[in-house]
C-alpha cells in the first residue's frame, strides 16, 4: 500500500535571537491508509511542530521546513498557501486540544459546518445543512437540528470537541491529525471521545495521526506508535511490541508513568528531569542527562536508529552490542 503521508528527513527550525533552532530534527515516518498512528512524547519534543509542518502552518520567514512531506506521493513541504488551503480541511484535517481556539465564537455551529463544505465541496447551502445535521448525529450529538443554531459557548467542552470532530470529518479527509484532542477533558468524556474517534476510523477510511503525551491513549487507539524525544524519533513499533518489549529507556519511563487504576501505586512515576530546550546541544543522545543507563559514549556520540525487525526501531547505544536484554529485565517486570 502507498502511505497517505510519508515524511522523509523532516527538519523544522525557527529563527530566534539565539540563532536558528531545530525543533524537529530529521525525522522519518509514514501513515498508511486507514491506520491510527500514535506520536507520543512529553510536551516540547516536537510532536505539534511535526503536525503543523504537515499542515503547512509553519510560517516563514521565522520558521523553515526542510525535507519531504509526501501526500499521496506528492511533496507538499513548502507548497503554496493556495495549494495548502485546498488540502487543509479537505484532504487533511486537524483537531486540537482546545476547541474554542478553532471554533469561531461569533458563528453558529451550523454556519461553521456549512462553510467548510461550501469552501471545499462547493455544495449548496441546503445540501450542506442536511449533511451538517447528519454529521452532528454521527458524532453522537443529540438534538442536532437545534444544535446547529447554537453558538460554541453554549456547549460543554465535550460537546465542543465532538463538533470539532464533526467539522474535521465532514469533508471525509484521508488523514485526521489529532493533537492532544482529549487532554483538556475529564476522564469519562475523554474515554467517550476516544471511542468515537476509533469508531469513525473504523467506519470511514480516514487515517488518524494521534499526537499525545499519554501512552494510555496510544494503547486505546493506535496500531503503531512512534516515540519522539528532543525532535527525533527514538523508538518506533507496533503498539503491542512497544508495550511488551519497550527498548529505549525513555519509552520505558513513559510506560512507567501511565496512570493504572488496577495497580495502586504509592505515587505515579515520572521521568526525572526535563526535556532539553530545543537547540541546547545536538551532540550525543539528547536523553543522556535523564537516563540512568547513560555511558560516556552517550554524551559524545549520537546513536542512530537500529532496526529490530517487525517494524521496531530504537535509537540507543545500549543495543549496539547486545546489552539490551539485561537493561530490559532490570527495568520491567
Ligand atoms: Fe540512555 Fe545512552 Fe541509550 Fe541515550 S543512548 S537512552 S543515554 S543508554
Ligand atoms: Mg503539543
Amino acid at each position: 500500500v502507498e502511505p497517505i503521508i510519508k515524511v522523509n528527513g523532516l527538519r523544522t527550525s525557527f529563527r530566534t535571537d539565539d540563532g536558528v533552532i531545530p525543533v524537529v530534527n530529521s525525522i522519518d515516518f509514514h501513515v498508511n491508509p486507514g491506520e491510527v498512528l500514535g506520536i507520543v512524547g512529553e510536551s516540547g519534543c516536537g510532536k505539534s511542530v511535526t503536525s503543523l509542518s504537515i499542515m503547512g502552518l509553519v510560517s516563514s520567514p521565522t520558521g523553515k521546513v526542510e525535507g519531504e512531506i509526501l501526500f499521496k506521493g506528492e511533496n507538499i513541504a513548502n507548497a503554496s498557501e493556495a495549494k495548502m488551503r485546498k488540502i487543509r480541511g479537505n484532504d487533511i484535517a486537524m483537531i486540537f486540544q482546545e476547541p474554542m481556539t478553532s471554533l469561531n465564537p461569533v458563528f453558529t455551529i451550523g454556519d461553521q459546518l456549512v462553510e467548510t463544505l461550501r469552501i471545499h465541496k462547493k455544495w449548496s447551502k441546503k445540501q450542506a445543512r442536511l449533511r451538517a445535521v447528519d454529521m452532528l448525529k454521527l458524532v453522537g450529538l443529540g438534538r442536532a437540528e437545534e444544535l446547529i443554531n447554537e453558538y460554541p459557548h453554549q456547549l460543554s467542552g465535550g460537546m465542543r470537541q465532538r463538533v470539532m470532530i464533526a467539522m474535521a470529518m465532514i469533508c471525509e479527509p484521508k488523514l485526521l491529525i489529532a493533537d492532544e484532542p482529549t487532554t483538556a477533558l475529564d476522564v469519562t468524556i475523554q474515554a467517550q471521545i476516544l471511542e468515537l474517534m476509533k469508531n469513525l476510523n473504523k467506519e470511514t477510511d480516514t487515517a488518524i495521526m494521534m499526537i499525545t503525551h499519554d501512552l494510555g491513549v496510544v494503547a486505546q487507539m493506535c496500531e503503531r506508535v512512534i516515540v519522539m524525544y528532543a525532535g527525533k524519533v527514538i523508538e518506533e513499533g507496533n503498539v503491542q511490541t512497544i508495550f511488551q518489549n519497550p527498548k529505549h529507556p525513555y519509552t520505558v519511563g513513559l510506560l512507567q508513568s501511565i496512570p493504572d487504576m488496577r495497580i495502586k501505586k504509592e505515587r505515579l512515576y515520572s521521568i526525572p528531569g526535563n526535556v532539553p530546550k530545543p537547540g541546547t546541544s545536538n551532540l550525543g543522545c539528547q536523553f543522556a542527562p535523564r537516563c540512568s543507563h547513560a555511558m560516556e559514549q552517550c554524551v559524545n556520540e549520537t546513536p542512530s536508529l537500529l532496526d529490530f525487525g517487525d517494524g521496531q526501531q530504537v535509537r540507543c547505544w545500549l543495543y549496539e552490542d547486545g546489552k539490551g536484554a539485561a537493561m530490559h529485565e532490570s527495568n520491567i517486570g
